[in-house]
């Protein structure tokens, strides 16, 4: 199921269509769209038995026009120098379309991580680290990996420990990476954000009654029928917030062991354990096993999130889709070509280097509190609690109504780190959104939200050329 052009040619030619409706000089829209830096390189690792095995890996640093770039760490076994590039290119994008202010960069390592020890993964994350210093491809200033497929806070640990090991003099040296455990310089919130922020992003588009309308469904989140592809980091986080917390029901998943449908609505907290039990999502209680996997994405549904990988839906498949709006949660797992056809048959897609950002919204707080060294929240909470009870107790006075005990908690209380990253995420979600959204009025609807996406993107980072000029 590949699509006619890689994956790097695909969110070029998004950039070409989105760049053809601004009226940027032709050199800066190339400086735009252009890789800065690429690395490939290899190393070897010892394995567990003894033998020695050479590992291929790679960095591309997109865009420098802000420092640090960022971007997560792959391992899989399909990581080519195209992809780390694409990748890399939908991080410029994306930071530029939530205001976080780095450039754009992506990693991979060319393993399959299910087939090494903790051991054999900590030697390859090290070395990786180890090598990425030696190339200045790594640093809170230079460029800040972050997660991605198979890789995870433990892994963000390694490459932290691995970084300050080798820069002792470096006092920020934690800003190094992010997604760490909260213990090591984490922050509250980031495992969960990226799904979370697919949450607030669904939602805000379902609110908006006349989109919904144009797509013949009800406004609001609510009930709509959601089926979900991936359940790791990403699918699961978006799957429990949108169910849990938007109230929508989950009739459908996927994962690497097949696919299951249950139209009257999966608990996913329930369907995880099931997993957790047996090794597969397979025979959940009351779901239907279907006979392929892919045949999840063929499901009868509202709102579809590819949360796997690139290229899940291409011109093989995308006909076959039922669902009105899919948000992908993934990066590019929507080919380019799909996306046309999805947009001309009035498929509404929320496009990643949108719908995805929230975790690399989360980790750049979690950088600004490397930096700052305190946890947010630290200063300001018993200071806000205290102002509101005396809020309280002058409106008590004014009023004579005395509040509860309960009420004067809730309303009186200082926020935690969480709150406050939580706070961020939404408000980035949502206005992130109406960004799109204007710029798609803007151009008269004749456009989709990715093209939309990528001109508001384009904007910014021109105008940082432009304020800025160019070196030297
Ligand atoms: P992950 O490794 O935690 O989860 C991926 C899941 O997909 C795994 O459970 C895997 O078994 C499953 N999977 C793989 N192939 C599948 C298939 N063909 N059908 C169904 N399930 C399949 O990775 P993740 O961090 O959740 O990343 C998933 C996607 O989200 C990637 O495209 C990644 O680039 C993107 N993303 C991740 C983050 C983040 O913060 N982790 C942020 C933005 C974007």
């Amino acid at each position: 199921m590949s699509p006619a052009i890689s994956f790097f040619a695909q969110v070029n030619r998004n950039f070409d269509r989105a760049a053809a409706l601004t009226t940027y000089a032709r050199g800066i829209l190339e400086q735009i769209r252009a890789i800065n830096g690429v690395i490939h390189f290899t190393f070897p690792i010892k394995r567990d038995d003894g033998s020695v095995e050479v590992i291929h890996a790679w960095r591309a640093e997109h865009s420098h026009h802000r420092l640090p770039t960022k971007g997560g760490i792959r391992y899989a076994e399909a990581v080519d120098e195209d992809e780390v590039k694409a990748l890399a290119a939908l991080m410029t994008y994306k930071c530029a379309i939530v205001d976080v202010p780095f450039g754009g960069a992506k990693g991979g390592v060319k393993i399959d991580a299910r087939t090494y020890s903790t051991e054999e993964l900590e030697r390859i994350t090290r070395r990786y680290t180890f090598e990425l210093f030696k190339k200045n491809f790594i640093g809170p200033s230079l460029d800040v990996p972050a997660p991605d497929f198979a890789t995870g806070p433990r892994e963000m640990a390694w490459i932290a420990d691995t970084y300050a090991t080798l820069a002792p003099q470096d006092i920020n040296a934690l800003g190094c990476v992010t997604a760490k455990p909260v213990a090591e310089g984490g922050i509250h919130g980031r495992v969960e954000a990226t799904g979370r922020g697919v949450f607030f992003g669904l939602r805000e588009a379902c609110d908006v009654v006349q989109d919904m309308a144009a797509l013949g469904l009800e406004p609001g989140l609510q009930g709509k029928r959601v089926v979900v592809q991936g359940l790791g980091n990403v699918g699961y986080h978006a799957a429990k917030f949108i169910e849990e917390d938007g109230q929508a029901v989950i009739v459908g998943a996927m994962e690497v062991e097949g696919a299951i449908s249950k139209p009257e609505g999966i608990r996913i907290e329930e369907l995880m354990e099931h997993r957790r039990a047996t090794g597969s999502i397979l025979g959940f209680a009351g779901a239907r096993d279907l006979e392929r996997r892919e045949l999840g994405l063929e499901l009868d549904c509202d709102i579809l999130v590819p949360a796997a990988l690139e290229n899940a839906i291409t011109m093989d498949n995308v006909a076959a889709v039922k669902a009105k709006i899919v948000a992908e949660a993934a990066n590019g797992p929507v080919s380019s070509e799909a996306s046309d056809y999805l947009f001309e048959h009035g498929v509404m897609v929320l496009p990643d280097a949108y719908i995805n950002a929230g975790g690399v919204t989360v980790s750049y707080f979690e950088w600004l509190k490397n930096l700052e060294h305190v946890r947010f929240g630290r200063m300001v909470k018993r200071f806000e609690q205290r102002s509101a009870r005396g809020m309280l107790a002058a409106i008590e006075k004014a009023t004579g109504h005395v509040f509860t005990e309960d009420e004067a908690c809730r309303f009186a209380r200082g926020p935690e780190e969480i709150d406050l990253v939580n706070s961020g995420l939404e408000e980035t979600m949502i206005d992130g959104f109406h960004q799109i959204r204007e710029m798609r009025k803007r151009q008269g609807d004749r456009i989709d939200l990715r093209t939309a996406s990528m001109v508001v993107a384009i904007d910014k980072i021109a105008t940082t050329y432009s304020d800025r000029g160019i070196f030297p």
